[in-house]
């Protein structure tokens, strides 16, 4: 007999097969939309005959530009069940990295949302490649746009079968998915999600001591579902026929707490910004949130007070997980091992603001700069290396960066960990030069070059300061040539960076300082500029 390879063929069959009744909820431009597994297999096997039709073949890349909905859900499975290769586009991205994506991964067809459309408008001269635009929309005609040759979502699937037999005939090793993350400097890097790793990643959702992802959960993805899948829940809710709830485009704060409440949210994934909106609008509204048992937080730290602040105020826990675009996301789960329940409070707290322990299936080392393991003292400090089967082996199409990303095997994350006695790893770093602002990147180095373009500038160098709301935004600190000393403004620098970067790229603080520490081999010491301007 062959062997059985893992397919997400299996997500879509069991949901249709086992859950036909179970809800998908969904926030739409015209109210809330509902639908059974039932209706939702019946619409993905609509859209792999549209697929068809449009030319898409098997290995084609087919983009999404989209919020979390019911239609974005469709395309999670058809694409990947039909053979081809979801790429999720990020709707952050400034309008040259948007280009840059979708021309790199060869994107053959994009499905974009209504209120999106303005994005692929303004870039549209860049796209000759792409052959059909799909505009995702709740209303019957389609909106102005000059993009072309341009079809209306709903009328394909309206005419199209409900009958697809998606093929058994594919390896477990054939690319599923795929999304691009920001890079230190330069174009963002392709990372591709297999059948298989992302079947086993599902897997790894639904243990007791990851998430415990089941049937009786109802589950809020605010992270988006273009930012590694939304972290593997739509394919893990849809495999286990757990409802979901899908928030919609740009959901507020209010817009979350009210589905929370309405749907009976059980658990909910977002970055720590989210989190503590809600916990300020919890502050003054009072919301019932006695459905929940979770909410899910990664992307960023989550701070020890925002964890107590869910215990002791909105009563139910903050949920801490860490994880990459590299590794479908998630690699660490912090969960108090049951003998720690015993220990102190506040000890228990420091504990699960850690990033956690490994989950089952991956395997990390943590190294210094010879490469020599560090000891597990919670102290020693190294890089996390990770490999495993939810975790890429490579960027692509780009040999160059991936052989130092993943040289020997391994992928380097670039984030400096400890690991202590009871194997709970700590960020205690990152070395790559990024900022996370609200759950998305910006490239300090990026920032710094522009600015250092600017005539008035001899040196930049820009480093993250935390922030209430967003954890971390971009300050810059500045060398003015000698002549301009005195004389240059903090709007002389942000209006020069605008329409060069996206708008919340632009830096919040200026400082002006007349040198830039450098370290031993003449590069800019962030570290020192970090102890001095950002506390830390
Ligand atoms: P991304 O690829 O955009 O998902 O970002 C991954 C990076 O975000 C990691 O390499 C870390 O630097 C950071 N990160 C993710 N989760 C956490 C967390 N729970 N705590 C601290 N940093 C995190």
């Amino acid at each position: 007999m062959m062997e059985y390879p893992l397919l997400l063929r299996s997500i879509l069959d069991r949901a249709n097969e086992l859950f036909p009744q179970k809800e998908v909820v969904s926030r739409d431009y015209t109210g809330i939309h509902r639908y059974t597994y039932a209706d939702y297999y019946r619409r993905v096997c609509r859209l792999a005959n549209v697929l068809r039709e449009l030319g898409v073949k098997k290995g084609d890349r087919v983009a999404s530009l989209a919020w979390n909905n019911h239609r974005h859900l469709e395309l999670y499975l058809a694409v990947p069940c039909y053979g081809a290769v979801l790429h999720t586009l990020n709707l952050r991205l400034f309008s040259e990295q948007l280009a840059y994506v979708i021309n790199h991964a060869e994107d053959s067809v994009i499905f974009v949302d209504e209120d999106l459309l303005p994005l692929l408008d303004g870039i549209k001269e860049k796209l000759g490649g792409v052959r059909h635009f799909v505009v995702m929309t709740d209303r019957r005609e389609l909106p102005a746009t000059s993009l072309s040759p341009v079809h209306a979502y709903e009328e394909l699937i309206a005419s199209a079968s409900d009958n697809f037999d998606f093929s058994r005939d594919l390896d477990e090793y054939t690319p599923a998915a795929m999304c691009y993350t920001t890079a230190t400097t330069g174009d963002p890097k392709g990372v591709i999600y297999t059948h298989r790793g992302l079947y086993l990643h599902s897997m790894c959702l639904g243990m007791a001591d990851s998430l415990a992802l089941s049937e009786e959960d109802t589950l809020l993805p605010i992270v988006p579902m273009f930012h590694v899948n939304a972290w593997g829940t739509p394919f893990a809710c849809t495999w286990f026929g757990s409802k979901q709830v899908l928030p919609g485009s740009r959901p507020d704060i209010k817009v979350i707490c009210d589905l929370i409440v309405e749907e009976k949210v059980s658990l909910a994934a977002g970055v720590p910004t989210v989190w503590m909106g809600l916990l300020a609008l919890h502050r003054k509204a009072r919301y019932d949130f006695s459905s929940v048992r979770g909410f899910v937080c990664g992307g960023s730290a989550a701070p020890k007070s925002l964890i107590q602040a869910f215990d002791k105020e909105v009563g139910a826990p903050i949920l801490h997980a860490y994880g990459m675009t590299e590794t479908t996301p998630l690699v660490f789960a912090s969960k108090p091992k049951s003998y720690m329940k015993d220990w102190p409070e506040d000890k228990i707290y420091d504990q699960i603001a850690k990033q956690g322990l490994l989950v089952p299936g991956l395997e990390m080392k943590v190294v210094d700069e010879e490469g020599r393991d560090v000891a597990w003292d919670g102290k020693q400090m190294g890089e996390l290396l990770l490999r495993g089967p939810w975790i890429a082996k490579e960027y692509y199409k780009d040999p160059e960066r991936s052989m130092s990303a993943f040289a020997g095997g391994w992928l380097h994350t670039s984030d400096i960990v400890t690991v202590d006695e009871e194997g709970f790893v700590n960020i205690a770093d990152r070395s790559k030069d990024l900022i996370k602002s609200g759950g998305e990147w910006i490239s300090s180095v990026d920032l710094e070059n522009i600015i250092m373009s600017h005539p008035d500038v001899q040196e930049a160098a820009v480093i993250a300061i935390p922030d209430e709301k967003w954890m971390e935004r971009p300050a810059a600190c500045v060398v003015l040539q000698e002549d301009r000393r005195g004389q240059v403004e903090y709007e002389d620098i942000t209006n020069f960076l605008q329409g060069k970067v996206a708008k919340w790229w632009l830096p919040d603080k200026i400082i002006v300082v007349d040198e830039i520490p450098k370290t031993s081999v003449g590069k800019f010491d962030k570290k020192m500029l970090r102890q001095r301007y950002a506390g830390g």
